[in-house]
């Protein structure tokens, strides 16, 4: 790799890197390109080398939610409120995965989507077009870290498979803290099927409530 005179080179596996402001704060973005050519980020703040449980979310791509603003999940309230996470602590990292739909794929997603439309839950959906629950990959995230010189990890997650999908890709995993936001009159079926069929950890979506505690 060609030696960069800009002030924050990127170095490898990262091949890109700058400072972005945005609308949470001034982040600190680095890009990797995985085997099949997809993009990953990572937009950190605050000193990654050396760091001891370091807020970081693991975030996958959703480009209905992020993009369009679909009320069908809760992707978008979750990005903001992790990025927001960290510039209030002064630290941390969120790893944004092109890994769409749980790693089905956009397609896919919709025509799950339409699978929901006439009465399927996401599980049933999934399975109906022949994937599993969830077929997100952490690799790359742990790759991220390890090169980030990051030793372990607090993550934002609501999801156990992905604290374990972590540590068997080899991320120390100190403990995890909620990320509960973004309950809305489209998404409260989905979220109360993430809890009670894959797991997710928090209280029972209830019909009537804004938030589940
Ligand atoms: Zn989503």
């Amino acid at each position: 790799m060609p030696q960069s005179k800009q002030r924050a080179p990127a170095e490898p596996p990262f091949y890109a890197r700058t400072r972005l402001p945005t609308a949470h704060g001034t982040f600190d973005v680095r890009v990797l390109v995985d085997g099949e050519g997809r993009e990953h980020l990572a937009i950190s703040v605050g000193q990654l080398e050396g760091a001891r449980g370091l807020p970081v979310r693991v975030h996958s791509e959703c480009l209905t939610s992020e993009v369009l603003g679909s009320l069908k999940c809760d992707c978008k309230p979750q990005l903001d409120a992790a990025l927001a996470a960290i510039q209030a602590a002064g630290r941390g990292a969120v790893l944004y995965l092109r890994q769409e739909g749980r790693g089905i794929g956009l397609g896919n997603k919709i025509r799950a989507y339409a699978m929901q439309e006439a009465g399927l839950d996401t599980v049933d959906a999934n399975r109906v077009l022949g994937f599993g629950d969830d077929l997100r990959d952490y690799a790359v995230a742990a790759t991220m870290l390890e090169a980030l010189g990051v030793e372990s990890v607090r993550l934002l997650t609501n999801n156990p498979l992905k604290i374990e999908g972590l540590r068997d890709a080899g991320v120390d995993v100190e403990g995890r803290d909620p990320l509960v936001t973004g309950v809305n009159p489209v998404n409260r079926g989905y979220l109360e099927t993430k809890r009670a069929r894959m797991g997710h950890l928090y209280a029972p979506v209830r019909p009537e409530a804004g938030q589940p505690a």
